[in-house]
């Protein structure tokens, strides 16, 4: 899975992923069993209306219908008064999940329901069937909607939005689902956002921020994501600050009806909750802290994060508005008041219907609604009746509502990115980190050498100083002491009394004068010791010096090796990148396979570059990467200590190596005899492959092909193909000795040094791709002897037949592969052309594969080729006459 592209980050990548059993592991409703969509009801094990996403894997995602659930308000006072000698409109049979209607006292007509909650369903229980399955699949990244319809007064609200301050356990739908979500998710590492408004006459104001009164709405055009980037989202860190937000919301909801002189049954109020997961686990080995920074080059894989959104929307009363205007508006206002849950109506008749034209365009509540209703998301809905029988005619619309809702049929997926810019952001601040702590090194180091020579320094003109002084005082002094005896010497001179006396005297002086110069000369020798002395403490100075010298270079060293790492991260980035985007494309196309291993896709993207229309773009990272890390850096790697590294950058040259303009760069930085040694070195397997590959692809090229030979090539390969275990080394192997055996002038050489002896023994291990390879170079090696022999260069038997290749030719000529057959056909005909090679070939059985290919090989020119060659060799025609053949 190996391919580069520079290392520019991208943003997220999006992927859609269906829903797997495993991905709702908490959710027992979600596993159970499907039935057919056509089945009409369908029901889960736990009785919920927990649908079951898990059979259907593919990208278009899970099935999922949308769930309708009916709930009956009890008769409140009002009701207890005026209908108490009256019977309800409506009859539930929960246990059967049915709602019985009644048209009169002895008629009605049946309805089935998802569930049926009757009058004493507690809130708990509305809770946990109608919310808690779209709260957990929204929690595992799932999108979700729960949606309540029914008449004004029917509790709508009730069901939803209660906040139960007074009484718990009249909590709604919204509160509950908080309360789910915040228990699940962490907080350090997740995040959780709400946003609250509402829609009143296509318009959309902020129930958080109402002066915020026309919102509009955002939709994606790649993710078909719909949002309202104009609505303030509050971060939810605890279940008391969502109440007082929720509480917040409904005084503004109140406040903002007043004024405009509506009622909120009228408006629809939308609170949207996002939650952002981050999926545990996938980040696998990249530690922030860690100083060996050799562990960082190892693999790493971007961590992923989940996106569920949640949307509650307490839709307007259903009830028809009375088109004169009773309530106080213009018939336009009425219209406009209207047209949101009328669209939506349209909508859902639409997809119940299968119709092709679903009119989602027409209003605001329908475009907001796009991904609940035939989208992706799990929906559920809450549709609420009164039991007067006075209002009959709403109930029933109600009703009918609700069972073309069951039919809408959504294609549930996950939302799952992976989260690359974190994983960037991380990367560089390790990169930072290294890069100042290098610069601090160097920086300690230079003064610390700066500090040893200036002291050095110092310490020698001192040193020097003073035996200067030194020096210079003994000199004067003795100058003085010379000066004196020679002025008494004149003195005594003058006075000639005694001589004798006079004669002693002077000898006295002149042992006086020795002696002073005996001590003089001590004195100089005791003045040359202390200088020595100096000296050798200033070469201790020098050695500590050139110490320190030696250290900065290892520090420079380090620098170095630094550098490399980072190029290889800078490459690894560019790899991950790569793979993301090949991913994406994938995932783009629909293709579900997995994407191509990079050395053979790369080959293969070189050698038909009409195929990509990316292929500019990967060009050109390509090169980038090559200017950004640099050819002879690459190359340097080849040798790095650590395997991994060798083998990233063997499948980094490899990759250049492909391309054709990267060849004669490759070869003049001396990558071919990098790539050579590693052959010889290297025991990895992987290595190489993908080495060998990278020589198959530059021996294309007829220089190259010499400097291969020249360098040992032939036995290079030889010996690797023994070696190997792997058939897609032979292959390499096979295709580099194949590529050699098309150069006129290596023939000689290559044989010489075992070339064709290496290709028959490759044919050991049978796979078809190594053997068409063969095939390839011994047909290669025939057509240039072939042409020798016309030439008059060679002269005598092939030199394949030579080295036994005829026994493997001739059980290969008819071979199923066609590849195999047609290179064998083509060398048996190279080799026919040459009396020489004839009576070998009769006796080796060829001539009847040359019949053969006369008469049935499928491609004319190799038909026509076999045909003349038998008829103008005399050897082959009176064997065929003597054998009693026509030809
Ligand atoms: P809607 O939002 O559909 O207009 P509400 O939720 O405001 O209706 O409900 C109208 C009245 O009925 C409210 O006073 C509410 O408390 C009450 N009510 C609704 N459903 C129930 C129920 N299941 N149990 C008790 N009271 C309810
Ligand atoms: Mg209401």
């Amino acid at each position: 899975m190996a391919t580069y592209r520079n290392g520019n980050h991208k943003g997220s990548v999006k992927v859609d992923r269906p829903l797997s059993i495993n991905s709702s592991p908490k959710s027992s409703s979600f596993k159970s069993k499907p039935s057919p969509p056509s089945s009409g009801l369908r029901r889960s094990s736990s009785g919920s209306l927990g649908g079951s996403p898990a059979a259907a894997k593919n990208d278009a995602g899970v099935p999922g219908r949308v769930r309708v659930a009916v709930r009956l308000r009890p008769r409140n006072a009002e009701e207890l008064v005026a209908d108490a000698d009256f019977a309800d409109c409506v009859e539930l049979q929960p246990e059967l999940k049915r709602l019985k209607l009644r048209k009169n006292n002895w008629d009605s007509d049946t309805f089935e329901f998802d569930e049926v909650l009757t009058e004493f369903a507690s809130q708990k229980r509305v809770y946990e069937v109608v919310a808690k399955p779209v709260v957990e699949s929204v929690l595992d990244g799932y999108n979700g909607t729960v949606m309540a319809y029914g008449q004004t007064g029917t509790g709508k609200t009730y069901t939803l939005g209660q906040l139960g301050e007074e009484d718990t356990a009249a909590r709604g739908i919204m509160v509950r689902a908080m309360e789910d979500i915040l228990e699940d998710i962490s907080l350090e590492t997740d995040s959780l956002s709400v946003s609250y408004s509402q829609l009143y006459m296509e318009t959309i104001q902020d129930l958080l921020d109402p002066a915020n009164d026309n919102i509009s709405i955002m939709e994606d055009p790649k993710t078909g994501d719909v949002s309202l980037p104009g609505a303030t989202l509050v971060e939810i860190r605890d279940q008391q600050s969502f109440v007082e937000l929720l509480r917040l919301g409904e005084a503004h909801r109140f406040a903002a009806n007043t004024k405009l002189n509506t009622e909120s049954s009228r408006s629809h109020a939308i609170l949207m909750v996002q939650v952002k997961r981050s999926v545990k686990g996938s980040d696998s080995s990249l530690s922030s802290d860690n100083s060996n920074n050799s562990h960082m080059v190892k693999t790493f894989k971007p961590p992923i994060v989940r996106k569920g959104k949640l949307v509650v929307v307490d839709l307007a009363g259903s009830e028809r508005i009375n088109k004169s205007g009773s309530e106080g508006h213009t018939l336009e206002e009425a219209k406009s008041i209207n047209l949101s849950l009328s669209a939506l109506g349209k909508c859902i008749n639409a997809l119940a219907e299968n119709s092709t034209h679903v009119p989602v365009r027409d209003s605001k509540l329908t475009r907001l609604l796009r991904d609940s209703f035939g989208g992706t998301a799990r929906t559920s809905l809450v549709v609420t009746i009164g039991p007067s029988p006075r209002h009959r005619g709403e109930t029933a619309s109600t009703i009918m509502f609700g069972q073309r809702a069951m039919k809408v049929e959504n294609m549930l997926k996950i939302k799952e990115e992976f989260d690359y810019k974190s994983l960037c952001r991380r990367l560089e601040v390790q990169l930072d980190k290294l890069v100042a702590e290098h610069e601090r090194h160097q920086k300690a180091f230079e003064d610390e050498v700066e500090r040893i020579t200036l002291e050095g320094q110092n310490n020698i003109s001192k040193a020097e100083q003073n035996y200067a002084d030194a020096l210079e005082k003994e000199r004067l002094k003795y100058q003085k002491d010379y000066m004196e005896s020679i002025k008494k010497l004149e003195e005594q001179w003058v006075p000639v009394v005694s001589v004798v006396e006079d004669v002693v005297e002077l000898k006295n002086m002149l042992q006086n004068e020795t002696r002073l110069r005996k001590i003089a000369e001590e004195e100089v020798n005791n003045l040359r010791s202390q200088l020595e002395q100096w000296k050798r403490s200033e070469a201790a100075g020098n050695s500590e010096m050139l110490k320190l010298r030696k250290m900065l270079e290892d520090e420079e060293h380090q620098k170095v090796k630094l550098e490399e790492e980072i190029a290889i991260l800078q490459s690894q980035l560019f790899q991950l990148s790569f793979e993301a985007d090949e991913t994406r494309r994938k995932l783009d196309r629909g293709g579900s396979g997995k994407v191509l291993g990079g050395l053979d896709s790369l080959i293969s993207q070189v050698r038909h570059p009409q195929l990509k229309d990316s292929e500019k773009g990967e060009k050109a990272s390509i090169a980038k990467l090559f200017e950004q890390v640099g050819l002879h850096k690459i190359l340097s790697l080849l040798e790095a200590e650590d395997a991994d590294v060798r083998i990233h950058a063997v499948k980094v040259v490899a990759n250049l190596a492909a391309e054709e303009t990267n060849q004669e760069k490759i070869v003049e930085a001396g990558g071919l005899t990098s790539l050579l040694m590693l052959l010889r070195s290297s025991d990895d397997e992987t290595i190489q492959r993908v080495a060998a590959g990278a020589i198959a692809n530059l021996a294309m090229n007829e220089t190259n092909q010499e400097l291969i030979m020249a360098q040992g090539g032939i036995s290079l390969l030889s010996m690797t193909a023994t070696n190997a275990g792997d058939p897609q080394t032979l292959r390499m192997v096979a295709g580099a000795i194949a590529n050699l055996c098309g150069n006129d002038k290596l023939q000689i050489k290559l044989r010489g040094e075992g070339g064709i002896k290496a290709l028959l023994g490759m044919v050991r291990c049978g796979h078809p791709d190594v053997l068409a390879q063969v095939a390839r170079g011994i047909a290669n090696f025939a057509k240039c002897e072939s042409r020798a022999s016309t030439q008059g260069t060679k002269t005598g038997r092939s030199l394949l037949i030579e080295d036994g290749a005829l026994p493997w030719i001739v059980q290969n000529a008819n071979s199923e592969a066609s590849p195999i057959r047609r290179h064998i056909e083509l060398a048996l005909c190279h080799l026919a052309q040459h009396e020489v090679n004839a009576k070998d070939m009769i006796s080796g059985g060829a001539l009847w594969e040359l019949v053969r290919i006369s008469r049935d090989c499928s491609r004319e020119d190799i038909r026509t080729l076999a045909h003349r060659t038998l008829t103008s060799s005399p050897t082959f025609q009176a064997e065929l006459r003597r054998l009693r053949i026509d030809n």
